[in-house]
């Protein structure tokens, strides 16, 4: 039998913290589990150098490593992986179906873990210069820049702890925040303003993103000090937030406004037996210890779903 014939008990969509966690519970739970991702397991994390904050690992542990033990976790309770672009979901119904690049996946459950993107700020210049100076991924592009002079845009966690990994390279940071306090946590917004290679610009925005063949510099504006200027730089990172992954839904789910999942605290979307959890879902701190939690908690309520289900069949 193939993959595609099987109706696995959960469907998990993103191998991210949250999904590979439910995973983990699912499978502990003898229900049988399909992991669809197209990219690396790990999500987020896996293009984030070190992650600090997740308790146990003191010194820290490598993103692109955590995801890879999730993974290695979840496989050996017995979980599937799948690796493919999912395009499509049908969600009513006794069998919840999945189109993806590598054909049509049922589950009688399914779990959306999909994460959050980069969100474009927007700027003449930056789809002109993507890939050719604007990136959005430090650990990918990071060492293309080796003592060059790079600006981050944004005040948040990522836009700083980015910031500093971007030290490592380059031999000179800007980071540009359009408020003149940051948003980021107080540990990281001290070791951005003790570095000495980082120099912070605040109350100011980046207006355009100029260069031929690639970014040679942005123009930026201080409407606090009424005035627009030119910086010369080799390549800009632009943290300026993340949306969720949901294109692939059609809205056929409840959403906050800004796009996120609406859940209850079983996880459990506007749709029964389909669950989110993650990023993607709309909560108060977006961390891998949450994503965890959610993913661990929306295991054991597919779980419960699945045996009420079959009580009720079993009673019919
Ligand atoms: P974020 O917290 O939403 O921060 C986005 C930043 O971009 C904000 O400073 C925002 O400015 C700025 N911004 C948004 N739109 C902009 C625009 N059009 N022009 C200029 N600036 C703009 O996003 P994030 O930093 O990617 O973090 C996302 C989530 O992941 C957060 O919950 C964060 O705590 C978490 N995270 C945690 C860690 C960690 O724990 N180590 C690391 C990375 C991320 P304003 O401040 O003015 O709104």
């Amino acid at each position: 039998m193939t993959r595609q014939d099987k109706i696995y008990d959960l469907l998990v969509l993103g191998a991210g913290p949250a999904g590979l966690t439910a995973a983990i519970y699912a499978s502990r739970s003898r229900l049988s589990v399909l992991v669809i991702e197209e990219m690396l397991s790990g999500g987020q994390i896996a293009t984030t150098e070190k992650v600090e904050n997740y308790p146990g690992f003191p010194e820290g542990i490598g993103g692109l490593e955590l995801g890879q033990l999730l993974e290695d976790q979840a496989r050996n309770f017995g979980a599937e992986m799948a690796l493919a672009t999912v395009e499509k979901v049908v969600l009513l119904g006794d069998s919840k179906e999945v189109h993806t690049t590598d054909g049509v996946f049922r589950g009688r459950t399914m779990l959306i873990a999909t994460g959050t993107r980069s969100r474009p700020l927007g700027v003449p210049g930056e789809e002109e210069l993507k890939g050719r100076g604007v990136s959005y991924c430090v650990t990918c592009d990071g060492s293309f820049f080796q003592d060059k002079t790079v600006m981050v845009v944004g005040g948040g966690d990522s836009a700083l702890e980015e910031a500093l990994v971007l030290t490592k390279f380059a031999a000179k940071v800007y980071v540009v925040h359009r408020r003149d306090e940051l948003r980021a946590i107080g540990i990281l917004q001290d070791r951005v303003k003790e570095h000495a290679k980082i120099e912070l610009i605040l109350s100011t925005e980046v207006e355009k993103i100029k260069g031929e063949e690639r970014v040679e510099s942005v123009t930026l504006r201080s409407k606090a000090q009424n005035k627009q200027w030119d910086i010369p730089i080799d390549g800009i990172f632009l943290y300026v937030g993340l949306v969720p992954n949901t294109q692939f839904l059609n809205g056929s789910l409840k959403r906050t406004e800004q796009g996120y999942l609406v859940t209850s605290d079983a996880m459990e979307t506007s749709i029964p037996g389909v669950f989110a959890a993650g990023d993607i879902r709309e909560k108060g701190l977006r961390q891998v210890v949450t994503a965890v939690a959610d993913g661990a908690i929306a295991a054991i309520s597919a779980a419960k779903y699945l045996d009420e289900l079959t009580e009720k069949e079993d009673k019919q």
